[in-house]
Formats: C-alpha cells, sequence, structure tokens
C-alpha cells in the first residue's frame, strides 16, 4: 500500500557528509522524496519528537546531540515505505544493525545512529505534520 513517512538526517550525518549517501540509497531502493528541508531543531522539538523517551537516562544526551547542528528532514513515498525504511536503516542498536543497512555501514553508537524514520503510518503522519505543517 501506497505510504509516506519522515526521515530525518540526524547532524552527524551532516557533519560527515553523509547526506548524498544517505539519499542515494532511498533513491536506488525506488522510494521518492517528495519534499525535503535543512533545518536546527529547538529543545522544544525534540521534547515533543521524542516524548517516548523523555524518561531515559540518555535523554539528555540525545537532545544535546539533535541540537548540535542542522538536520535534515524528508517525507518519503512509496508501497509499504514506513516499514521499508526501517528495514533499509537497521534497528535502533547499533550491535544489532547488520552490514547493508544505514545504521549498520555507518553507527557505532545508540544514540548517534544517522537517520531517524517513523515507526508507523500513524507516527509518520503526526511527525510529517510536525515538521512539514499541517497542510503537508
Ligand atoms: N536512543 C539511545 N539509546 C537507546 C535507545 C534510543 O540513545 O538505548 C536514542 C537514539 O538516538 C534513537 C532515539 O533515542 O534513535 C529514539 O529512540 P527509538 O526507540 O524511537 O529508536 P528509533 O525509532 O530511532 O530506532
Ligand atoms: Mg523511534
Amino acid at each position: 500500500m501506497k505510504e509516506r513517512t519522515y526521515i530525518m538526517l540526524k547532524p552527524n550525518a551532516i557533519k560527515r557528509r553523509l547526506v548524498g549517501e544517505v539519499i542515494k540509497r532511498i533513491e536506488q531502493k525506488g522510494f521518492e522524496i517528495t519534499n525535503m528541508k535543512m533545518f536546527t531543531l529547538t529543545d522544544e522539538l525534540v521534547k515533543e519528537h521524542y516524548a517516548h523517551i523523555a524518561d531515559k537516562p540518555f535523554f539528555p544526551e540525545v537532545k544535546d546531540f539533535m541540537t548540535s547542528g542542522p538536520v535534515v528532514g524528508m517525507i518519503v513515498e512509496g508501497d509499504n515505505v514506513v516499514e521499508g525504511m526501517r528495514i533499509l536503516m537497521g534497528p535502533t542498536k547499533w550491535l544489532e544493525a547488520q552490514p547493508g543497512t544505514i545504521r549498520g555501514d555507518f553507527a557505532i553508537s545508540n544514540g548517534e545512529n544517522i537517520i531517524h524514520g517513523s515507526d508507523s503510518v500513524e507516527n509518520a503522519e503526526i511527525e510529517i505534520k510536525r515538521f512539514f505543517g499541517k497542510d503537508a
């Protein structure tokens, strides 16, 4: 089923010049990037976006990391793109992310794991509206 998801390249992806590499993987898989922008997150946006981990001991580190430089936000469309992008990204824990996945190839940290992707169709729509506005 045709879906859309919210993808966000985290500040270290930009610092490490991995934006092109990650876009290439999304495009060569066959998904379509229909909107994209570079911007810097505020503490408030990080708290909203990561509300489900706000009480975890690692949250202050995540907040500092996510506000440490610009991110690239994207709307990506395609059949089953929510799950498809999660597979392309690899799991959260870097040691579980297989080579060939984005996290498996580029991350040795659970926190600084290069990329965000929505975890459900419902959350994708909430996140798209959060970062691209209510009309997106
Ligand atoms: N995170 C972390 N340590 C953990 C779990 C999560 O630093 O043990 C960070 C990591 O940056 C992750 C983010 O919190 O991407 C959001 O966590 P979530 O469980 O939603 O993982 P994701 O959906 O990004 O795979
Ligand atoms: Mg998540």
